[in-house]
């Protein structure tokens, strides 16, 4: 039985089961050396642990018999079959109905409503942003313009564009550049 390093395994006990504990003595840094020819440029000294090449606290390896790593690996197939009935993974429908939940929030935080409806709307925005912004507007800078999920009425030089988010969007739900370029053209 070896070590990583320069020590070897210490023999603590053997436990009821079998189970054979030792100590790794080894000092993590180093492996055990206390001083390394390639690190020559900073000092070849090991700082972790002063050269003595020794952890300040040694690590418990545990060495199972055979029998006794079957049992325990028996009582963590049973945890794990116990966990896995309690909490069952979601379904193919749950986790589609999660997906479109994304969307539909993606829709919405960019001014759609979540049936995906919305107004595009465009020209003489800049002095009516706050009247638009407090409509639900949302600023849309591929088309300079705002998407709102209803028509705001009464703003001066502001054209109101029905859209759809179905034609607008990708799959993720966020406004595809390329079809928002080609709309800021025909507004
Ligand atoms: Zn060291």
């Amino acid at each position: 039985m070896g070590a990583y390093g320069r020590y070897e395994l210490e023999y603590v006990r053997t436990d009821h089961n079998g189970t054979k504990i030792y100590h790794d003595n080894n000092c993590p840094h180093c492996a055990g050396y206390g001083s390394l020819e390639k690190w020559a440029y900073t000092g070849k000294v090991c700082f972790e642990c002063g050269g003595t090449g020794l952890r300040p606290n040694p690590k418990v390896v545990k060495i199972y018999t055979d029998e006794h790593r079957a049992k325990l690996d028996a009582k963590k197939a049973e945890r794990d079959a116990k966990r896995l009935a309690e909490n069952p993974p979601p379904s193919q429908d749950e986790l589609l109905a999660r997906a479109r939940e994304t969307v539909l929030n993606v829709w919405e935080s960019q001014g759609f409503n979540r049936d995906g409806s919305g107004f595009i709307h465009s020209g003489d925005t800049y002095p009516n942003r706050d009247a638009i912004y407090e409509g639900g507007g949302r600023w849309c800078r591929f088309m300079k313009a705002y998407i709102a999920p209803r028509p705001i009425d009464g703003l001066r030089g502001v054209k109101i564009t029905t859209t759809n988010a179905e034609a607008l969007c990708n799959q993720q739900g966020y406004i595809d550049i390329d079809k928002a370029f080609d709309l800021r053209g025909i507004l």
